[in-house]
C-alpha cells in the first residue's frame, strides 16, 4: 500500500465545487490584491484565534517580517527564537537587520526551553519568537514571564499551529503577535502562497496594515517604507472555505496521532512525541525520534511510504548563518533532535488502514535492523 507523506489532491477534492464558486466570486469582483475577501477573511482568521485583528500577508515569513517591523525591531537588535525551526524565522529577524540569538529547545516538546530564555536577553534584544514546532505550543506563561520582567514582546512563530491551545488559549492571541503561514500543506493552507498575523494590540494591526502596502496610509502617500505583503483575494476567499474545516481536519490529525501512539508504543528504539498536559497538540507534523533514521526511511520508502525530515540542520548551523559562528554543540537538544527526526505520513485524509501500514512497517524494521546489529 502506497502511504504518500501528504496528499494535497486527496484534501481538496470533497470541497473542489465550494472552491471553484469562491474563486469565481472573487473573478466576478476583481478583488484580487486585498480587498473584501481578504477583510471576510481577516475577521474570520482573527475570531478563530480569539483576536482582536487579523493582518492578511502574502506568506509566513512576511507577517513575522512585518510583526517585527511594527514592533520596532531594526539594526543593532537582538531578537531570540530556537534553532529548531524553518529557517524563515530567523530570516524575518536577519532582513529586519538585527541579529538572530538561540535558546535551545525543551527535550519533551521540542519548543523553547523557557528556563534558558533569561540568560539570553541582553540589552540589545528587542522581541522573542517562540516556535510552536510541530503543531504544540511553547510554553507562553513561562517564557511571557520572563519577557514582561524586561519589558519585551513575543511574536507567537504559529505557522505550524493554527488551532493549537495553550491552556484552552488559541495559538496567536497569547503573545502580542502571533504568525501563521497557510502555505500548501500548514493545517490551514491556501491554494498558493498566504499568510496572517493577529494581535489585540489595534497599533500594531494598523503598523502591519500600512508596511504590507508599501507603507501607504493613503493612496500614492507612503508614510515609511513598506513593501508588497499583501494577501490575495482567491486565497482569501479559498482559506475563508477552508477555515470552516480546519477544526474537523485537526480532530482527524488528533486522532491519528493517538493511533499511531497506541501501534508504536513499547519500541524502546523510538521516541514518540508527546503532548504537554496542558496543552491541545495539532499535529502539523507527526516527528519521532530515531537512531541511524536515514536506514529506517530508505527500508520504508521500499515499501512505498514517505516520510519527511524536520528538519535536518538547525538554523544555527545553516551555511546562511556561518557568520554568526556558532558551532555544533552550542546547542545539544537541537542539535540531537536533529539528528534523528523523522516524520510519519500525517494528514486529516489518511485512513486506519495507512496508519497501520506505516506503523507494521516500523516495527518491522526496528525488528529486522535489531538481528543485523
Ligand atoms: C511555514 C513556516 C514559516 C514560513 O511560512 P511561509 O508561508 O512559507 O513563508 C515560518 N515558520 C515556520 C515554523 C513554518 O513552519
Amino acid at each position: 500500500m502506497q502511504v504518500p507523506f501528504l496528499n494535497l489532491r486527496l484534501h481538496h477534492e470533497p470541497i473542489r465545487a465550494e472552491l471553484r464558486a469562491a474563486i469565481e466570486q472573487v473573478i466576478d469582483s476583481s478583488a484580487f490584491a486585498g480587498g473584501s475577501f481578504v477583510e471576510q477573511f481577516e475577521r474570520e482568521f482573527a475570531q478563530f484565534c480569539g483576536a482582536k485583528h487579523a493582518c492578511g500577508v502574502g506568506n509566513g515569513t512576511d507577517a513575522l517580517w512585518f510583526a517585527l517591523l511594527a514592533l520596532g525591531v531594526g539594526p543593532g537588535d537582538e531578537v531570540i527564537t530556537v534553532p529548531s525551526t524553518f529557517m524563515a524565522t530567523a530570516e524575518a529577524i536577519t532582513y529586519c537587520g538585527a541579529r538572530p540569538v538561540f535558546v535551545d529547545i525543551d527535550e519533551e516538546t521540542y519548543t523553547m526551553d523557557a528556563s534558558q530564555l533569561e540568560r539570553a536577553i541582553t540589552p540589545r534584544t528587542k522581541a522573542i519568537i517562540p516556535v510552536h514546532l510541530f503543531g504544540q505550543m511553547a510554553d507562553m506563561n513561562a517564557i511571557i514571564a520572563v519577557a514582561r520582567k524586561h519589558g519585551l514582546p513575543v511574536v507567537e512563530d504559529a505557522c505550524q499551529a493554527h488551532g493549537a491551545e495553550y491552556k484552552s488559549r488559541p495559538a496567536g492571541s497569547v503573545g502580542d503577535v502571533g504568525c501563521f503561514s497557510f502555505y500548501p500543506g500548514k493545517n490551514l493552507g491556501a491554494l498558493g502562497e498566504a499568510g496572517a498575523a493577529v494581535t489585540n494590540n489595534a497599533e500594531l494591526k494598523k503598523k502591519m496594515d500600512v508596511l504590507r502596502d508599501h507603507g501607504q496610509t493613503k493612496k500614492y502617500h507612503h508614510t515609511v517604507v513598506g513593501w508588497n505583503g499583501r494577501m490575495d483575494g482567491i486565497q482569501g476567499a479559498v482559506l475563508s472555505i477552508k477555515l470552516t474545516h480546519l477544526a474537523g481536519g485537526n480532530e482527524k490529525r488528533r486522532e491519528h496521532a493517538r493511533h499511531y501512539g497506541k501501534l508504536l508504543s513499547g519500541l524502546d528504539e523510538i521516541i514518540l512525541p508527546k503532548e504537554a498536559a496542558d496543552r491541545t497538540h495539532v499535529f502539523h507534523i507527526y516527528a519521532i525520534r530515531v537512531a541511524r533514521r536515514d536506514d529506517m526511511i530508505r527500508a520504508l520508502a521500499q515499501k512505498g511510504i514517505s516520510c519527511g525530515i524536520h528538519y535536518p540542520i538547525p538554523v544555527h548551523l545553516q551555511e546562511a548563518y556561518a557568520s554568526l559562528g556558532l558551532k555544533s554543540g552550542s546547542f545539544p537538544v537541537a542539535e540531537r533532535c536533529a539528528e534523528a527526526f523523522v516524520s510519519l505520513p500525517m494528514y486529516p485524509e489518511l485512513t486506519h488502514q495507512q496508519i497501520e501500514t506505516v506503523a507494521l512497517a516500523v516495527r518491522t524494521w526496528v525488528e529486522e535492523s535489531l538481528v543485523a546489529v
